[in-house]
């Protein structure tokens, strides 16, 4: 079944477009820019080719409209008729306390979406536009899906979701740990109980999930269910991150507020745009870039990657305590996948646990999957990549199967 799987922020529009019988993705692009000036539209197919539209798009609608002709039209186009897409899977990132699970969207789920502006306000307003768009442009016809960052996440014991706040601020606003990048850690861990021969009986198991990109963050996993997460209410909780602080004393927040007379929105750019990797490095916040930096004798380079290290070293131990030991161990997104030396680094941290890394096949894994830890290693430790888009188009098949046979 083609799927057309969307990623729809408040200014870009990214897109899939996924053939789920093999999982073969046909096409794939950006629409950058919304609501700007100098608007600009990348399509890429398997064959490497690249196709390029400079053009303004004032609202996601346009987008959608450019998004539907480079698939149906021109040199880079991928399908005949817009009937060959049998339904749309959109990535939603706060699902709050509603979604627990992927859905078909209606009028009610919109409005669920809508309720959740507040504690999501960059991301969820950017997603409802995007479906709106969706169905302005692809027609009622085509069901669309929703698929929830936060949802893997909802099976969270309050003990781990709650923060030690006056109650009544989970009562009044719902200020409470969620979780993100659920779709990654659900894909990687179900691959993981694949690969330890435990899909059928995940019953038992204690899997720590390392999501380590541009956003990171590790989830603890047990009997195939998460019980810990280090994202918590937004996306900016847990250890440093490319531009993000992680969890801080939240005394710095109001220090800093009165010494420098900081807004709560200023505040929320400082710890969310200027800080984690670039904000201690000076250098950037690409790992690469940072990498480059260290090797070169960058002292905060240096420092920015001991930090790294040192506090993804933490939440693991913390883990650990909390699953009661580990039998696995994953690193996925692209510092995970590709940067062998941070995995070393953390893996030797962790010797004490008997894990034990073979150099060899953690220098060689980049960007594949593998099993970097030795056959005496009393962990297992893999490289997993992740893919979010296929698990969108995964669900929304499953949920719409019926629907499009009709
Ligand atoms: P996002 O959170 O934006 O999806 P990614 O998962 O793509 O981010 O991760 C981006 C990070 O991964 C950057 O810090 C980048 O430097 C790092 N990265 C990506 N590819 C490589 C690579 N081949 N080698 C080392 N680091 C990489």
């Amino acid at each position: 079944m083609l799927i057309l799987v969307i990623n729809a922020g408040s200014s870009s529009l990214k897109y899939q477009l996924i053939e789920t019988k093999n999982e073969n993705v046909l096409a794939k692009g950006n629409c950058e820019r919304i609501g700007m000036d100098g608007g600009i539209v990348t399509h890429k197919t398997p064959d490497g080719k690249k196709y390029e539209l400079k053009v303004d798009m004032p609202t996601h609608t346009d987008a959608f409209m450019h998004v539907k002709d480079m698939l149906l039209t021109g040199e880079g186009a991928v399908v005949k008729n817009l009937s060959e897409i049998k339904a749309v899977g959109h990535r939603i990132v706060q699902g709050g306390a509603i979604f627990s699970e992927s859905v078909i969207v209606d009028d009610k789920v919109i409005e669920g979406l809508e309720s959740l502006i507040d504690l999501a306000p960059l991301h969820n307003a950017a997603h409802v536009q995007g479906i709106r768009a969706s169905i302005d442009v692809f027609g009622k016809d085509i069901p669309q899906v929703v698929v929830f960052d936060t949802a893997f996440h909802s099976t969270m014991p309050e003990e781990a979701y709650m923060f030690g706040v006056p109650y009544e601020y989970y009562e009044k606003y719902k200020v409470r740990r969620y979780g993100f990048h659920g779709t990654s850690h659900r894909f990687v861990s179900a691959r993981c109980l694949e690969l330890m021969g435990r899909s059928k009986k995940p019953e038992g198991t204690k899997i720590i999930s390392c999501h380590l990109g541009n956003g990171s963050s590790i989830t603890a996993i047990k009997d195939g269910k998460v019980i810990d997460t280090s994202m918590g209410l937004t996306p900016l909780d847990g250890f440093i991150m490319g531009t993000r602080s992680g969890t801080l004393d939240p005394s710095v927040v109001t220090y800093i507020a009165k010494k420098d007379n900081l807004n709560p929105d200023q505040l929320s750019d400082l710890f969310n745009k200027k800080s984690g990797l670039l904000g201690i490095s000076g250098v950037s916040s690409d790992d690469r870039d940072v990498t480059a930096a260290a090797k070169a004798g960058n002292k905060r380079a240096i420092l920015a990657h001991k930090m790294f290290r040192y506090q993804v070293t933490k939440f693991i131990g913390g883990y650990v305590a909390a699953l009661g030991g580990v039998d696995a161990i994953i690193f996925t997104a692209g510092i995970g996948e590709n940067q062998a030396e941070h995995r070393e680094a953390i893996c030797e941290n962790l010797a004490y646990l008997g894990v034990e890394i073979d150099k060899k096949a953690n220098a060689e894994a980049c960007g594949k999957e593998a099993k970097i830890s030795t056959r005496k290693s009393k962990v297992k430790v893999y490289v997993i990549p992740t893919n979010e888009e296929l698990v969108i188009a995964r669900d929304t098949e499953r949920l719409v199967k019926d629907l499009v046979k009709k």
